[in-house]
């Protein structure tokens, strides 16, 4: 016996036709770099999202072409999420936080042949143009100022479409998006995504169970949309059609607060960094900010620290913690309580919120230590590994490899944690030596090279601290050469330049000897046990 069901591939194009038809009149704001508020709504983006379709077409783009973007998180950004696609081309994000020799191997590597960047970040890619093989280069003019010559204004690429095209033919497992994550040795990996995968992770996103987003809402994605799809939030939005409200570029309180309020957002995503530094001015004011009561708050990319979530619960904010990465599309986890904790203490529901959280529906989640599979008693820990739909199986144009997936096909994340027995994950521990700060990566390999270039250095190894408002810095243990000296200063002028700022350790600590394991490589799990307490200069 046969299934009587259709046939139908999974189309990320349907959400497009879909936010056109149903939610047309549902607003879109964005602000813009001098602060004014741009206002649009689903009609329009659905229309001009078309429109770049076609013009890419128009322009000789080919079915899986790269086109990359280099933009902030406002209106175009979102039309190039879903032009690009129905264009046939693969929508690459660029992260503009990193260095701009990064960005420029990432594009580089991808085959970027079109980028999309806006016109406040023009000077950004000037400095990595020359390592690209684009071809194409145009500019959003979000400050109205003339684009310079050479380049095209995104607004007169958009006028050369006519509005009458048709979608390509598409399969689910076509190629609809691509993200770099950093790699431990430096260089960044590239994960693609597909129809399928992200249509099957906005439905289970938006569960209730999950991130519980519903076309009422009204959502401020903080979240960068270079970020791992945003979190999946553009795809989301537009197969339920709630208002969006997009920062742009001001990412501070003083800017998102009031915004939250005068567009009555309900809901709202980012890293914790973003929420910390938020909790202290509600907690100066909590008259001010009671209008925000009821809201919900989306936070990942690092381990959410408890005492965060009871201040926002204190102030009638909900936050909902989720776990994932680029390779998960990147939502996997997510901390809720379940119905079989009917009964549970205050203390009991803050310590649930406070860990990684459950698996979501498709994903299958185990752990994985020295002898094999854990079992979910809540005390063995492992690596975890993941296996879905949304999880990637591989990294774009690199060899496989064992460290990375398993022999049976799961992704190694990394990450150590212990599950118990109701399926909650908790973190514990990383087996990646990378460092996260403020939810960008940066990685100690790279750094420990770097600090053992310089001549009065013979060993350094660089580990992860946690610090209260960017969750880690990187603080590096060094070894002088016998009979040499230096300073924390002359390290840090050294490595500026080869690291954005950010990057460079906060604290440089000297000693005799690196412990080492039995296999001579650098022991951190006592570095970083040994510098737990370690406590940051309030400047750091
Ligand atoms: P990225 O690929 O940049 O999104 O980073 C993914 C990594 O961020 C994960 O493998 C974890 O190490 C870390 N991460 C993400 N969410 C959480 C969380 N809720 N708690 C702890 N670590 C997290």
């Amino acid at each position: 016996m046969r299934s009587t069901m259709m046939q139908v591939p999974l189309n990320l194009c349907h959400f497009l036709e879909r936010a056109g038809r149903l939610f047309a009149g549902v607003e879109i704001v964005s602000r813009l770099p001098d602060k004014s508020l741009h206002r649009s709504n689903y009609g329009e983006f659905y229309r001009r999202s078309r429109l770049l379709a076609e013009a890419l077409e128009g322009a000789g783009l080919r079915k899986g072409d790269r086109v990359a973007t280099l933009m902030w998180n406002h209106y175009a950004h979102f039309e190039t999420y879903f032009g690009v696609i129905a264009s046939g081309g693969v929508m690459h994000t660029l992260n503009l936080r990193l260095a701009p020799e990064d960005i420029g191997y990432i594009a580089n590597h991808a085959q970027d042949r079109v980028i999309i960047v806006d016109d406040v970040l023009l000077p950004l890619f000037e400095q990595f143009k020359a390592q690209t093989r684009i071809e194409r280069v145009i500019v959003v003019p979000l400050t109205g100022k003339p684009v310079p010559e050479g380049y095209l204004n995104y607004e007169d690429f958009l006028a050369t479409a006519t509005g009458d095209w048709d979608y390509p033919e598409m399969d689910e497992n076509d190629p609809v998006a691509m993200c770099y994550t950093s790699g431990t040795t430096g260089r960044p990996k590239g994960v693609v995504y597909s129809h399928r995968s992200q249509v099957l992770h906005s439905l289970v996103q938006c569960l209730p169970d999950a991130v519980d987003m519903s076309g009422k809402d009204v959502m401020l994605p903080v979240v960068p949309m270079f970020h791992a799809n945003a979190w999946g939030i553009p795809y989301a939005a537009a197969m339920i059609g709630c208002k969006l409200v997009f920062p742009g570029p001001y990412l501070h309180p003083d800017d998102l607060l009031p915004l939250f309020e005068s567009e009555k957002v309900t809901v709202s995503c980012g890293v914790p960094t973003i929420w910390l530094g938020m909790a202290q001015v509600i907690a100066r004011d909590r008259e001010r900010w009671r209008c925000l009561a009821g809201m919900r708050l989306t936070v990942g990319g690092a381990a959410v620290p408890e005492s965060l979530i009871r201040a926002f619960d204190g102030f009638g904010i909900e936050i909902i913690q989720g776990w994932g990465m680029t390779e998960t599309s990147p939502i996997a986890t997510i901390a809720k309580t379940t119905q079989l904790q009917p009964d549970i203490t205050e203390d009991e529901r803050f310590a649930t919120m406070a860990s990684q959280g459950y698996p979501l529906p498709l994903v299958d989640l185990r752990i994985v230590g020295d002898a094999g599979e854990q079992p979910w008693d809540g005390k063995s820990v492992g690596e975890i590994q993941v296996h879905g739909p949304w999880i990637t199986g591989s990294y774009h144009d690199l060899p496989h490899s064992e460290d990375s997936f398993t022999a049976d096909g799961w992704l190694r994340t990394g990450d150590v944690a212990a599950v118990q027995p109701l399926g909650f994950v908790k973190i514990t521990d990383r087996t990646k030596d990378l460092i996260k700060s403020g939810g960008e990566w940066i990685s100690s390999v790279d750094l420990e090279n770097a600090i053992m270039g310089h001549p009065a250095v013979a060993e350094s190894a660089v580990i992860a601290v946690a610090h209260p408002k960017w969750s880690e810095r990187p603080l590096a243990v060094v070894v002088p050469k016998s009979g040499a000296s230096v300073s924390a200063e002359e390290l840090r002028a050294f490595l500026e330049g080869r690291f954005a700022r950010w990057a460079i350790p906060d604290a440089f600590v000297f000693v005799d000897a690196i412990p080492r394991t039995s296999t001579g490589k650098f022991l951190k799990s006592r570095l970083r046990d040994q510098f737990r307490d370690w406590s940051w200069e309030p400047a750091a």
